[in-house]
């Protein structure tokens, strides 16, 4: 199932793949980081996609099309803000992955990439937060044979590496 992972250093806004998703906040409205940038090279019509679908609860997720991006979908979910962890950040963060994954799964994504969610200005660490995303990515591949290649998007070497280990030791 591994060769269906791959770790990309890489502008998750200039990828070619059937879904992106976004570490949004709950507005759905636009922020900062990973979210600026894909509200700015998706255009305008985004944000007016994204006005109509009334926020989003941390750990939930919503789809809206890639307007001007090469994705043609981007899967918008809320990852929690790191209160040290005895919060339910865990099962918050892992509850973004498994409904990004359950889109992937019905609008037959073969392709989805994700950017290190929660990892940013959320302030969770990057190494819980890798084992996180990999042990739902396994779980989910194990369901959907029809996806193909899940992709990590990182901006940073210290998220690269912490995927890395997180392969290394969930595999
Ligand atoms: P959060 O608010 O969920 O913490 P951030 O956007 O602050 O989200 O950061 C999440 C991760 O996305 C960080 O590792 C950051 O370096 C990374 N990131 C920022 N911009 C991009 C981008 N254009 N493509 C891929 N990853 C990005």
């Amino acid at each position: 199932m591994n060769n269906r992972i791959e770790l990309v250093s890489s502008d998750i806004t200039t990828l070619e793949v059937d879904g992106i998703v976004n570490a949004a906040n709950n507005s759905l409205l636009g922020g900062g980081g990973v979210d600026g940038a894909i509200h700015r090279a998706a255009g305008p019509a985004l944000l007016e996609e994204c006005r109509k679908l009334n926020g989003c609860e941390t750990g939930e997720a919503k789809i809206t099309k890639g307007h001007n991006l090469p994705a043609q979908y981007v899967i918008h979910t809320v990852g929690p803000v790191w209160h040290g962890g005895t919060t339910g950040e865990d099962d918050l963060l892992a509850s973004c992955y498994q409904e990004s994954f359950k889109f992937a799964r019905e609008f037959t994504l073969q392709s989805i990439a994700f950017p290190a969610i929660s990892t940013g200005v959320y302030g969770f660490p990057k190494h819980r937060a890798a084992h996180i995303a990999i042990r739902e990515t396994l779980k989910a591949l194990a369901e959907n044979k029809g996806l193909a290649r899940v992709l990590f998007v990182y901006f940073n070497t210290e998220t690269g590496i912490a995927y890395e280990e997180a392969l290394q030791e969930e595999r």
